[in-house]
């Protein structure tokens, strides 16, 4: 009996030593965040930031401009000018700051010029994502709307704003949302095989992930298969096309989406 009674003390002991830990680094934590708005520029990017560490904003920037110059050379991306990053530690000043109401969401862009970030940690995410990974995610959703629009700029002609944007809100609520995302996820490496695993044996075509948060779990694999059998050449004109597959890639998307799962089966 003694021996038992002993023997539960250790899992108390041990949950006790993990919880005092957790709860320190929390209070350090705690110390150590940014408590003013600080800025931090680098050549591309100007990084907004409170709440979070320097060490964290540094790291968001360094993965930046790594990635700046690759991705905007694979997407043909023209003159883009400097990107405004706007770093929130809450939820709460995150859904504030971009007018979404009870958002989850841990970033969302705002224009070609604008993305704004939710810095997940252990303590405010049961879950937290790799933030260097989700900045290049939302930079990518930049690049896209930018060879979006300016290339609607050559399409329309002489607009004056107001019919531009008109125009041009109505063409792009065509663009493919599952394109949308799983463009950014391959370029920011945002891939996990047991969640790809988990999302093909629902087998969905590519317009049930236009509705669908499954496109976060499958997105990579479907441009890691468009640009192993098809060429990373073709992306840019894939994205201008409005993700025409006949025109861009000569192939119908129902074949495309069967070559995607058997990709899938074998690589994953
Ligand atoms: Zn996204």
């Amino acid at each position: 009996m003694k021996l038992a009674k002993r023997l539960l003390k250790i899992p108390v002991l041990i949950i006790g030593i993990l919880a005092a830990g957790y709860l320190a680094s929390f209070v350090i934590r705690k110390i150590s965040v940014i408590k003013e708005q600080a800025i931090l520029q680098t050549i591309h990017f100007k990084i907004y930031y409170k709440g979070i560490l320097n060490s964290e904003a540094e790291n968001i920037s360094k993965s930046l401009e790594e990635n700046y110059s690759r991705i905007r050379t694979e997407l043909n991306d023209p003159e883009h000018d400097t990107i405004s990053v706007f770093v929130h530690s809450t939820q709460k000043e995150f859904n504030a700051a971009t007018g979404l109401m009870d958002s989850k969401a841990n970033g969302v862009s705002r224009g070609p010029k604008i993305f704004h970030l939710m810095y997940q940690t252990w303590y405010n995410s049961i879950f937290p994502a790799r933030m260097e990974q989700v900045a290049v995610h939302e930079f990518t959703h930049c690049v896209q709307l930018n060879i979006l629009i300016e290339d609607a700029k050559t399409k329309y002609g002489e607009l004056d704003n107001i019919e531009f944007d008109k125009r041009f809100e109505a063409e792009f609520a065509e663009y493919p949302q599952w394109f949308w995302e799983a463009l950014c996820d391959y370029e920011a490496n945002i891939v996990n095989k047991s969640s790809v695993n988990y999302a093909i044996k629902k087998q969905p075509t590519l317009k049930d992930l236009n509705k669908s948060n499954q496109i976060y779990n499958l997105g990579h694999t479907i441009v890691d298969y468009m640009v192993t059998a098809y060429g990373k050449d073709k992306i840019p004109d894939f994205i201008k096309s409005y993700g025409d597959f006949e025109k861009v890639l000569q192939v119908k998307e129902q074949d495309f989406e069967q070559g995607w799962k058997k990709f899938v089966e074998e690589k994953y």
